[in-house]
């Protein structure tokens, strides 16, 4: 945990652009981003993998689609955004700290 970086940037030992905060959740901006609107929400306690949820961690992953929907209408995408959560390295997981992408403001449908 002690190398994870969104614990770094939860800390605030690593900058990020803030979107959302409280004592659950943090909203940043993906540095890397791959649609016009492109955050990441994680719960602040490390959950390294989406098959690690447990029960008690139920509440706060459901607030993350609540906050998604306030973050994404603030930025402008309030009816275009797509929800991905990567479950392993062989799935792109690179970052082990739970993550949710919010992807929005592309104009075409795609498949998944
Ligand atoms: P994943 O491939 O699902 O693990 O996604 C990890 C995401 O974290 C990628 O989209 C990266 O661009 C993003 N990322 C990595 N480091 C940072 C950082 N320091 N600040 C913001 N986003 C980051
Ligand atoms: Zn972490």
């Amino acid at each position: 945990m002690n190398d994870c970086i969104f614990c770094k940037i939860i800390a605030g030992e690593i900058p990020a652009e803030k979107l959302y905060e409280d004592d659950d959740i943090l909203a940043f901006r993906d540095i890397n981003p791959q649609a016009p609107v492109h955050f990441l929400l994680v719960p602040k306690k490390h959950i390294p993998m989406p098959k690690d949820i447990a029960v008690a961690d139920e509440a706060v992953m459901g607030k993350l689609f609540r906050i998604a929907a306030e973050v994404a209408k603030k930025e402008g995408v309030e009816e275009n955004y797509r929800v991905v959560l990567n479950n392993g390295a062989k799935s792109g997981q690179e970052v082990f700290h739970v993550h949710m992408h919010i992807l929005g403001g592309r104009p075409e449908p795609r498949p998944l």
